[in-house]
């Protein structure tokens, strides 16, 4: 059975002026979209058609980097729409005390987490991860992935230029910065913190 590009979990609207319906109009709908249908098409009649879409992406790191590419970009976008919310959400209990163990506090991580970004040489993502309960930024390049890395992701942030140059430009520090302030899921990575494994593509 072929993998569905998933719906955002928000109106179109819900993110603007941070990520505009424009932008996810073209982000979900044409980029997404294009990765997902160039998975299914490369995977159509393989055992991996019937696999788990992280299974896919391990099965195709370091051995078949066009698949490796589309599946983890499959991944990873599917994550980073729900990273986001058209309102801040609450961290639990839990990751608010595990932020302050690592980072201080909310702000630290949210200013680390926007330097990072902005940082980040070209194409990639940056992320905020658990592993053996402690937490850590950690930066992917152009289409990898924490999926499948033993880290558990708990958000993400797309820093590929086409996340944010319909509405701000070449000015990647102000789309961190509107994502950033006012516009994370902490209850999505409360979640994924919770359940200690890492977050499965709906299939
Ligand atoms: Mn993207």
């Amino acid at each position: 059975m072929a993998f569905q590009l998933i719906d955002l979990p928000y109106a179109d609207d819900a993110l603007s002026p941070a990520v505009s319906a424009e932008t996810l109009s073209f982000h979900h709908g044409k980029h997404h979209k294009a990765y997902v249908d160039k998975m299914n098409a490369a995977i159509a009649g393989t055992a991996h058609d019937d696999a788990a879409l992280e299974t896919v992406v391990a099965d195709a790191r370091g051995s078949n980097a066009g698949l490796f590419n589309n599946a983890a970009q499959t991944w990873n976008h599917a994550f980073y729409w729900h990273s986001m919310a058209g309102s801040e959400t609450a961290p639990s209990d839990d990751l608010k005390a595990k932020i302050d163990a690592a980072f201080g506090s909310v702000d630290e991580l949210k200013a680390q987490l926007k330097a990072r970004g902005a940082g980040h040489f070209a194409s990639g993502w940056v992320w905020l991860a658990e592993k053996n309960g402690a937490l850590s930024i950690e930066e992917t390049h152009d289409g990898d992935t924490l999926a499948d890395s033993g880290f558990n992701p708990l958000l993400t942030i797309d820093v590929w230029e086409h996340a944010y140059y319909i509405d701000h430009r070449n000015a990647r520090p102000a789309y961190l910065d509107a994502v950033v302030d006012g516009k994370l899921n902490w209850a999505f990575a409360s979640e994924n913190l919770a359940r200690g494994s890492t977050w499965i593509y709906p299939k």
